[in-house]
Parts: structure tokens; C-alpha cells; sequence
């Protein structure tokens, strides 16, 4: 390819899931491309992830006899988030995510059937989990970056874009500037930077002493820093994914025992406590102060065992109550005067919940009898649960349909490209699902190496 006497046709910023799939199908396209990575590894957030990807009209859905489309993807994208996305590029996402799981498939990474689940809110199994979760998608990628021959820079953070003319013609790290073509920006979210949490996902601040990070310590927003210093245009405010946490310790748990009752300050309970962890953070915000008690009785401690979840068995719960982590009373009325719920809500909420445990049948939220154990035995117990668990941020750079970074004037960005969690604009109030962000990045990376490498030839 013709760089016009720049050091590479494509730069990529950023070694996660986004940029190893950039910089292969950059090099793939014919293009020159370098991968520059600040860590000492690549593999950024992909590589710690759960390595679910989210997908319709896949191979292995077809297998199991799923009779699903991007089309029908794309329209419950859409519909969970009231149409308040972009949907050209949550369109383009759709209609590449087949395609890009089967590209996956290609390069190694296996995907059994017993793994593949609902992972919405919407009954279709499209949440395909990869064996050896997001260290196996990570590792695949590598072997493929390997294999392409590019060039990689590990332990090298870049600083900033280099322009001329209001182009984008580079990049400037510690040791100097290195010139191309064509940028990709894929240097995932920000969950690691205080300040642009505060500026940019203030809800993830809300809980100063619960807060918490699970990704890449390298998550620092940088492509959001250097993408806003060229003039690029934001999408997507306070956007991003919440767990429930109750602060017992800094062990993750995306699910928490389904026999919990969750009730809020005004003594109600407000929705079935086993929901899928991506919805139950959203409603959970919208209750007062944004936090609830999670309650069981004396009868369920006792009963509870390490299947319950880490923190969850007998022993644990009660050293944690001594602790003060829970609080405990021995009668509710105590129990709603320590917790600070509403005393008679309480007492009549826990009434009716009891009488559908007797029945085996939740007529308030239908949860599922298997998880009905009822509030009877003293003494009562009451953990705090905040959405204070930050795994993923949803503002980033708008891109269009090719990935191109937007300016604030609605014009792409020359030279500019940009992937993965370091985009905004896919995402709305509602995590469409378990594997949608790394679908995202590994669609957006595909389609921005391949723009980028195409660019050197057919320059905008
Ligand atoms: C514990 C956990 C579990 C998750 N599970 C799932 C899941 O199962 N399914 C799902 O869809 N999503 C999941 N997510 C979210 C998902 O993993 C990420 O959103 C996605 O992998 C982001 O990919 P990315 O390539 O954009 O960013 P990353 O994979 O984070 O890669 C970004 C890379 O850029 C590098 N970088 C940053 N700044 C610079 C700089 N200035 N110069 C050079 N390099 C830089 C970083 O070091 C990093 O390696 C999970 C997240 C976490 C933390």
C-alpha cells in the first residue's frame, strides 16, 4: 500500500479486544499497521471478561434449532432503549455480529451450545460464551496479531494524536511522534479515571465508599481525552453497566442469592430479585437513594452454604453481621427502625410475600417458587445493596456506521477511526445484554481496520 512516506498505512491504539481485531484486518486489507499497547500485555478488559458474545443468526444458534436474525437484533436493540441510539451504526453492529462470531469461530475460539443463553431481556439465546471465557477470545486474537505480522509496541502508552492541516497523521508517545496515514483509537472505556467518571458517568460516582472498578487499570479514557483534544464529539451520557454489590468485600458477584427480598426505604419490594443483573441496576437507581435491604431470616442463614455464593454461607453471613456489614434485629419492627425502612410497608410487604412462599407463587413479581423462602424466623437480617460495581462505560466518541470519529460539526474526523468501549452512541439506559460490549468492540474493531486500510488507497 502507498503511505505517502508515512511510517505506517495504520495505526491502532489500544490491545484489547477492539484493536487486535482492528490491526488484523488492517494487515489483513494489505495495510501496513502498527498496534500500540500501554500495558505490558495485550489484552486490556476483553482478556478479564466473562467472553460472552452477543449475537443473532449465528452457526451455533442455527445448530440448536434458534431461528433468529440481525434484523430481529437489531429491532429489540432498539426497542429496550426506546429508539434513543444510533441506529445506523447499532444497525451496522447487528448486521456484523453473525459474521464476526463465526470470524472468531475461524481463528480458534470454540463456543459449546451448552453455553449459549439468554442473555437479554428478550427470551432468544444470543448470549454465546466463549470456552475459556475472554482470556480465550483475547489469546486468539494475539495468535492471529502474531500471524499478520504486524508490528506490536507493548508498554508504550501513546500521549496524543498528531495532526496537520486538520488531519489526523499519527501518534506522539514518550519516544517520539510515529506518522500514518490512518488512526484507530480503541483504547476502551474510562471505569479507571475518577475525573471522567464524575464528568461523564456521574451515576458511577454516587456511592464514593462502595465504588469500584473490575477492568483493565489501564482503563484511563485516554482515546476520549486525545479523540476530544482533534475536536471529536461525545454520544451516549452516563452510560455504562452497574453490578449490585452489597460491600461485604471486593469479590465480584454478579449474582447474588435468588432467596434474598429486596425491599427499599419505603418498605415495598419493586421487582423480582433474580432479574437479569443488567436491568436490576437500572431500577435499582430509580429507587430512594438509589440503594435497597436485602432481607432474610434466621431460617435461611442457617440454611445458606457456600452454592449460595462466596459470601453467602452461614458462617460468613453471621461474621459479617457481627461486623455490622448486616444489620440484625429480633424483631422486624427493630429491623425497620435500625435499617431505617418504613416500619408498617415493611410489616405488610413481608406479610404477602410470606403467604406467596406458603402458596408457591410470587403474585407481586412472579420470581420463581424455587427461590420463595419466607421472612418468619428471628432474628432478621438486613444487607445494604447499592449498584456500585463499575464493569463498563457506555460514553465515548461517535462514530458513523464505518467507524469514522464524528466532530462536533457532523463531519468525520480525516484519518480518524475509533472501536470498542471507547465509542458511545450504541449503547442506551438499558445494557441491551451480556455480550453486547464485546460484540461491540469486535464488530467495531473489524469494520475499522478494514475502513482504515481501505482509506490509504482511496483517500477522503
Ligand atoms: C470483569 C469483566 C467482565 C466482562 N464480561 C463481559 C462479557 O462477558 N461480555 C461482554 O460483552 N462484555 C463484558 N465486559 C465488558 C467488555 O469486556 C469490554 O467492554 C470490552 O472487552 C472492551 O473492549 P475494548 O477493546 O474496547 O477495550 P479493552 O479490551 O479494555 O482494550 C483497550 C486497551 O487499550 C489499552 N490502552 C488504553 N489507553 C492506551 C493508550 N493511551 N495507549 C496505548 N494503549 C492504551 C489498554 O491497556 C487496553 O489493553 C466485561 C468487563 C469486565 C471488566
Amino acid at each position: 500500500m502507498s503511505s505517502g512516506g508515512a511510517d505506517y498505512d495504520v495505526i491502532v491504539i489500544g490491545g484489547g479486544g477492539a484493536g487486535m481485531s482492528a490491526a488484523i484486518e488492517a494487515a489483513r486489507t494489505g495495510a501496513r499497521t502498527l498496534l500500540v499497547e500501554s500495558d505490558r500485555k495485550l489484552g486490556g478488559s476483553t482478556a478479564l471478561s466473562g467472553g460472552v458474545f452477543y449475537a443473532a443468526g449465528t452457526s451455533l444458534q442455527r445448530a440448536c434449532g434458534i431461528e433468529d436474525s440481525p434484523d430481529a437484533q437489531f429491532r429489540y436493540y432498539m426497542n429496550v432503549n426506546q429508539h434513543k441510539l444510533e441506529a445506523g451504526v447499532v444497525h451496522r453492529l447487528c448486521e456484523y455480529s453473525a459474521s464476526t462470531f463465526e470470524w472468531l469461530v475461524a481463528l480458534g475460539v470454540e463456543f459449546d451450545a451448552a453455553d449459549l443463553y439468554v442473555s437479554g431481556v428478550d427470551g432468544i439465546r444470543r448470549g454465546h460464551r466463549a470456552r475459556g471465557h475472554g482470556a480465550a477470545i483475547a489469546a486468539a486474537l494475539e495468535a492471529a496479531v502474531s500471524a499478520a505480522g504486524i508490528d506490536v509496541a507493548l508498554h508504550t502508552r501513546v500521549q496524543r494524536l498528531a495532526t496537520d492541516q486538520g488531519r489526523v497523521r499519527g501518534i506522539v508517545t514518550a519516544d517520539g511522534t510515529v506518522t500514518a496515514v490512518a488512526v484507530i483509537l480503541a483504547t476502551g472505556g474510562f471505569g479507571n479515571n475518577p475525573d471522567l467518571l464524575q464528568r461523564l458517568y456521574p451515576d458511577a460516582t454516587r456511592y464514593p465508599e462502595a465504588n469500584w472498578y473490575i477492568g483493565t487499570l489501564h482503563a484511563l479514557g485516554d482515546g476520549l481525552t486525545m479523540g476530544e483534544a482533534v475536536g471529536a464529539a461525545l454520544a451516549g451520557h452516563n452510560r455504562g453497566l452497574l453490578l449490585l454489590t452489597t460491600g461485604f468485600t471486593r469479590d465480584l458477584e454478579p449474582y447474588l442469592p435468588g432467596w434474598l427480598v429486596y425491599v427499599n426505604r419505603k418498605g415495598r419490594r419493586f421487582i423480582d430479585e433474580t432479574t437479569e443483573y443488567s436491568v436490576l441496576a437500572e431500577v435499582l437507581k430509580e429507587q430512594p437513594g438509589a440503594e435497597c435491604l436485602a432481607l432474610f431470616d434466621e431460617a435461611t442463614r442457617r440454611a445458606a452454604t457456600q452454592r449460595d455464593g462466596a459470601n453467602w454461607d452461614a458462617d460468613r453471613l453471621a461474621g459479617f453481621a457481627a461486623e455490622g456489614l448486616i444489620t440484625q434485629a429480633e424483631t422486624l419492627e427493630g429491623l425497620a427502625t435500625r435499617a431505617g425502612i418504613r416500619s408498617n410497608a415493611l410489616h405488610n410487604t413481608l406479610e404477602r410475600y410470606n403467604a406467596d412462599c406458603a402458596a408457591g407463587h410470587d403474585r407481586a413479581f412472579l420470581k420463581e417458587a424455587r427461590h420463595l423462602r419466607p421472612v418468619l424466623t428471628p432474628p432478621f437480617y438486613a444487607a445494604p445493596i447499592k449498584p456500585a460495581v463499575i464493569c463498563w462505560t457506555g460514553t465515548g466518541l461517535r462514530i458513523d456506521p464505518d467507524a469514522r470519529v464524528l466532530d462536533q460539526d457532523e463531519r468525520a474526523i480525516p484519518g480518524l477511526y475509533a472501536a470498542g468501549e471507547t465509542t458511545g452512541g450504541m449503547f442506551g439506559q438499558c445494557y441491551a445484554a451480556g455480550g453486547a460490549s464485546v460484540g461491540n468492540a469486535i464488530v467495531f474493531g473489524r469494520i475499522a481496520g478494514r475502513e482504515a486500510a481501505r482509506s490509504v488507497t482511496n483517500p477522503s
